[in-house]
């Protein structure tokens, strides 16, 4: 339902927990959290208000400078643990907000691969499918390029992967989506009012683009592969 991202200079989990709490208004069943630190990707998710998941992230600490974080609102699969968001499969983490009409076709091809489900999510099969086209030899971003293809319904996306602190890639068809421009930082937001306390510099991701994005900038790629260049706007939101 919420999406936020950062690539940022401190710790993140802090940031991301208020810029999801912003993202409230929304609605939401569960959240969750994704982070590197030292490389490793490590996520922590909770049922129910964020209070929740804050409330875990004190006895079980998710440092790191780059992260993902996402209010669900569950569409497939009941709002537990395992099917919160950011979904995880080997080295990829997910938020998504939408639907995959076509998860099901997917999930079975993904399965006769050998990568079985462990949620009731459309959205596992995002992560699980990126992590297949990287186990059979892709960096992240053309792992990502492939999956995109292969997905039908609607979705705004945030990608974390293992080993990556430098690197989110986002997606955007059907469901909004916008980078946030920092000062050696970047964001990715479902909306303004989820980036309004990092930034007031935004680029809205046009329908069927994605993005990736490093804390030196973004790089916009349009539903074809192709490189295309989109503004930036300067957001004025009040406080
Ligand atoms: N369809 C996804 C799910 O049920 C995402 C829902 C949302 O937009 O929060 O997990």
């Amino acid at each position: 339902c919420g999406i936020v991202g950062v690539l940022g200079s401190h710790e993140v989990a802090p940031l991301i927990l208020e810029s999801l709490k912003r993202l409230e208004y929304r609605g939401y069943d569960s959240a969750g959290i994704a982070t590197v630190n030292a490389g490793k990707l490590d996520r922590r998710r909770a049922v129910g208000k964020l209070v929740n998941l804050s409330d875990l992230m004190v006895h079980e600490a998710l440092p790191g400078k780059a992260g993902i974080g996402h209010t669900r609102w569950a569409t497939h699969g009941e709002p537990n643990v395992a099917n919160a968001h950011p979904h995880r499969s080997g080295p990829v983490a997910v938020v998504h907000n939408g639907i995959i009409e076509n998860f099901r076709p997917l999930r079975e091809e993904l399965a006769a691969a050998g990568i079985a489900r462990e949620s009731d999510t459309d959205t596992e099969v995002i992560a699980q499918l990126t992590r297949h086209h990287m186990d059979q030899g892709m960096d992240p971003q053309q792992a990502v390029g492939a999956t995109l293809t292969r997905l039908e319904g609607a979705f705004a996306l945030a990608f974390l992967f293992d080993g990556q602190d430098n690197l989110m890639i986002g997606a955007r068809k059907g469901s909004p989506l916008a980078v946030g421009w920092g000062e050696g930082e970047m964001f990715l937001g479902s909306d303004a009012i989820a980036l309004a306390p990092m930034t007031d510099r935004i680029t809205y991701l046009e329908e069927g683009d994605w993005v990736v994005v490093t804390r030196e900038g973004a790089t916009f790629y349009d539903r074809a592969g192709q490189r295309v260049n989109r503004s930036v706007a300067k957001i004025q939101l009040e406080q």
